[in-house]
C-alpha cells in the first residue's frame, strides 16, 4: 500500500500550504461578510503576509548573488558559455510559442468582440464612488510607484552582469580564486539555510496574505464582465503549462514533466500567492535541487536569469490583452500589427522584473507599439491582481523546466568536468 506517513512527512510544507490557502479565502470570505474592518485594521490584518514576502525578498539579494557567483565560477567559461547559450535558446523559443498560443485563443474566442470599452468602462462605477476613471488611474500609478521602488532599489539584472563576470573572473584564478569560491559558497549556504526556517512561516504569511486580498478587493462584479477575457488567459496558461512546456520536456529530457511538474509544486503554490517570481527564486532552488535533483552548477546559473528575463506567462497575456483592448475598441489589426505584437510582447516580457503587476506596466510598450492608446491598461487593471499570480506561476514553471532541459542538454559538458576537476565546490 502507499505509504501515508512517509508522503506526509516528504510533502508536509506542501500540504500544510495548501491548507493555509483554503483557511485563508476562508477567513477573508467569513471577514469580509461579517466584519466592517477600518484601513487601520486591514493593515494589521495584511502583517502577517507582508512579513513574509519582506522575509523572502531579503534573501533573494544574497541567494542571487552567492548563487551565480559560485554557479559560473564552477564551470570553466566554454562551459558556461554553451549552457547560456542554451538557456537563452530555451528562454527565447518558449516564449515565443507562448505569445503565438495566446494570439490563437484570443483570436478564436474573441472575449472584447461583443463588448466596448465603454461597457467595460463603467462596470467598476457603483453609486459612492465619482467616477471609475479616478479609481483606476490611481491604482495604476500605485502599481508604477511599487515596480519603479522595488527596482530602484535591486537592479537585478545589473547584478547578474557583474556575478557573471565576477565569478568568471574567480573561475580562471586558480589556487587564490578559491578562498572566494569557498567563501560564496558558504555564503550561499547560509542563506538556503535561511530560506528553510522563511518555509516553516510561509503557511502562516500565505494565509493571511489571501484573506487580506479578499478582504481588500473592491470589486467582484468586474469578474462577471471580464469573464470571457480572463477565460481566454487562464486557458491559454494552462494549455502552456500542461500541454506545450511538457511536450518540449518529454521530446528533450525523456522523463516524466508531470513528475517534474509535481516535484515544483512548493515553488507554484508560492509564485500563486505572492505574484513575484523574484520572491519566489528561493522557493523554486529548493523544489528544483532537492525534488527534481537538478544539478547545482546548472540551477545557480540558470534560476536566477530565468526569473529576471523569461517570462512565457506574461508574454502570452500581454499579446493576449493587448488583443482584447483592440477588440473592445473595435480596433482593426492587421498581419503586421500582429506579428508587432508578438513581438513586443517578447519584449516587454522580457523587460518586465519579477514583481507584482509588472507585466501591466510593460504592457504599455505593446499598446503603443500598435497605436493602441496606453491609458487603455486602465481596462485591464481591475482583474490583474488574479491574473498576475496566475502568469507569475507559469513564469516559475517555465524556468524550472528550462534548468531541466538545459541541464540535460549541457549533460556532456558537466560529465566531462566531473572527470576533470577535483574538488567540485558546487556539489560538495
Ligand atoms: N508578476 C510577474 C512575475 O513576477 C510579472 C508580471 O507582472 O507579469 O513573474
Amino acid at each position: 500500500g502507499v505509504n501515508f506517513k512517509g508522503l506526509l512527512k516528504r510533502n508536509w510544507l506542501l500540504i500544510a500550504t495548501v491548507i493555509s490557502v483554503v483557511l485563508g479565502i476562508g477567513l477573508g470570505v467569513l471577514v469580509r461578510e461579517y466584519a466592517s474592518l477600518s484601513n487601520l485594521d486591514k493593515q494589521y490584518f495584511g502583517f502577517p503576509g507582508e512579513i513574509l514576502m519582506r522575509m523572502l525578498k531579503l534573501v533573494i539579494l544574497p541567494l542571487i548573488i552567492s548563487s551565480m557567483i559560485t554557479g559560473v565560477a564552477a564551470l570553466d567559461s566554454e562551459v558556461s558559455g554553451k549552457i547560456g547559450l542554451w538557456a537563452v535558446i530555451y528562454y527565447f523559443s518558449t516564449t515565443i510559442i507562448a505569445v503565438i498560443l495566446g494570439i490563437i485563443l484570443v483570436m478564436t474566442i474573441k472575449p472584447g468582440v461583443s463588448q466596448t470599452a465603454d461597457n467595460i468602462d463603467r462596470t467598476g462605477t457603483t453609486p459612492n464612488v465619482t467616477t471609475t476613471d479616478t479609481l483606476l488611474d490611481l491604482n495604476i500609478t500605485k502599481e508604477y510607484k511599487i515596480v519603479g521602488a522595488y527596482s530602484d532599489g535591486i537592479n537585478v539584472l545589473g547584478i547578474i552582469v557583474f556575478c557573471v563576470t565576477f565569478g568568471l573572473v574567480i573561475g580562471k584564478m586558480g589556487e587564490k580564486g578559491r578562498i572566494l569560491l569557498e567563501f560564496f559558497d558558504a555564503l550561499n549556504e547560509a542563506t538556503m539555510k535561511l530560506v528553510q526556517i522563511i518555509m516553516c512561516y510561509m503557511p502562516v504569511g500565505i494565509l493571511f496574505l489571501i484573506a487580506a486580498k479578499i478582504i481588500e478587493v473592491e470589486d467582484w462584479e468586474i469578474f462577471k464582465k471580464m469573464g470571457l477575457y480572463m477565460v481566454t488567459v487562464l486557458s491559454g496558461l494552462a494549455i502552456h503549462a500542461t500541454i506545450c512546456l511538457p511536450l518540449i520536456f518529454f521530446i528533450i529530457v525523456r522523463k516524466n514533466p508531470y513528475t517534474f511538474t509535481l516535484g515544483m509544486a512548493q515553488a507554484l503554490v508560492t509564485a500563486l500567492m505572492i505574484s513575484s517570481s523574484s520572491a519566489t527564486l528561493p522557493v523554486t532552488f529548493r523544489c528544483a535541487e532537492e525534488n527534481n535533483r537538478i544539478d547545482k552548477r546548472i540551477t545557480r546559473f540558470v534560476l536566477p536569469v530565468g526569473a529576471t528575463i523569461n517570462m512565457d506567462g506574461t508574454a502570452l497575456y500581454e499579446a493576449v490583452a493587448a488583443i482584447f483592448i483592440a477588440q473592445l475598441n473595435d480596433y482593426p489589426l492587421d498581419v503586421g500589427q500582429i506579428v508587432t505584437i508578438s513581438i513586443t510582447a517578447t519584449v516587454a516580457s522580457i523587460g518586465a522584473a519579477g514583481v507584482p503587476n509588472a507585466g501591466l506596466v510593460t504592457m504599455v510598450i505593446v499598446l503603443t507599439a500598435v497605436g493602441l492608446p496606453a491609458s487603455d491598461v486602465t481596462l485591464i487593471v481591475a482583474v490583474d491582481w488574479l491574473l498576475d499570480r496566475f502568469r507569475t506561476m507559469i513564469n516559475v514553471l517555465g524556468d524550472a523546466y528550462g534548468a531541466g532541459i538545459v541541464q540535460k542538454l549541457s549533460k556532456r559538458e558537466l560529465e566531462r568536468m566531473d572527470l576533470t576537476s577535483d574538488v567540485d565546490v558546487a556539489n560538495p
